[in-house]
């Protein structure tokens, strides 16, 4: 049997009983060498196959011929292993190949809805989540969405919003998005959720300081209702209080 699960963004409370248990109980974990450290205390009498960033297919592909010698395998991904994580690589691995495995999914909190819990309340309303990262998406998609996303006035979260490789595909983002939202929409910035180094910063367009933003964070930038109180980022439902 083939686990898929998602970790949820850092610390063992926010990770769901089932992900828990299904870790615990497989004989072999496989996963990127960071989300290995999140969970070693469970990883005792494990066999452990981790692996560094870029090496996803090599990584899944191991996962599934474990799998398929008969072990219990369980393959880890922050957050949710559905949202920019494993789950649809080995699906598509699997749709290659004409034999079937079964495959469990477990679902985790994504880093979006942990940012977003930390913030506030952004996402009562509609909302929406893009990659900055062109590694697999080309740069002019990103851009059309982008476009889109800010003309319907959806709250935007932004994950891979900046690395050293791509220091301007934030700022590059926020001129696009500023085109349609004015610069003092409500953004929130949530950094290492659930990690030793948590932060929540809630600011605007204008005021964003980009170099307070890198790869384990989740930028959430609100709609026009989007507003602050008492430190918290609140888009509104539409209820009349
Ligand atoms: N599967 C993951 C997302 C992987 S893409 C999930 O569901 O959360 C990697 C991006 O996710 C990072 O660049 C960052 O934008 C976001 N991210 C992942 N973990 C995070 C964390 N603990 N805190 C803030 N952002 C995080």
């Amino acid at each position: 049997m083939l686990y898929i699960v998602g970790l949820g963004p850092g610390e063992k409370g926010q990770m769901s009983f089932q992900a828990w248990e299904t870790v615990k109980n497989c004989e072999v974990i496989v996963g990127y060498t960071t989300y290995i450290r999140l969970i070693k205390p469970l990883l005792s009498d494990k066999e452990i196959i981790s692996t560094g960033m870029k090496q996803e297919i090599d990584r899944c592909k191991v996962a599934i011929e474990q799998a398929k010698m008969g072990k219990e395998v369980a393959v880890i991904s922050s957050g949710d292993a559905g949202v920019y994580g494993m789950a649809g690589l080995i699906l598509e691995l699997l749709a290659k190949e004409e034999a079937s495995l079964d495959v469990q999914i477990i679902p985790g909190i994504t880093a979006s809805l942990g940012g977003a819990a930390l913030l506030g309340a952004p996402l009562m309303n509609d909302f929406c989540h893009i990659s900055l990262s062109d590694l697999m998406t080309p740069w002019e998609m990103i851009e059309k969405r982008l476009h889109a996303a800010a003309q319907a006035d959806f709250v935007i979260c932004l994950y891979n919003p900046r690395s050293k490789g791509r220091p301007k595909h934030l700022e590059k983002a926020l001129e696009i998005i500023k085109k349609y939202k004015k610069g003092e929409t409500i953004v929130g910035i949530a950094k290492d959720v659930g990690r030793k180094k948590e932060a929540a910063i809630v600011t605007t367009i204008n005021a964003l300081d980009e170099t307070q933003v890198d790869m384990t964070t989740v930028v959430i930038i609100g709609n026009k209702e989007t507003y602050v109180s008492k430190g918290k980022m609140i888009t509104p439902r539409g209820y009349h209080l």
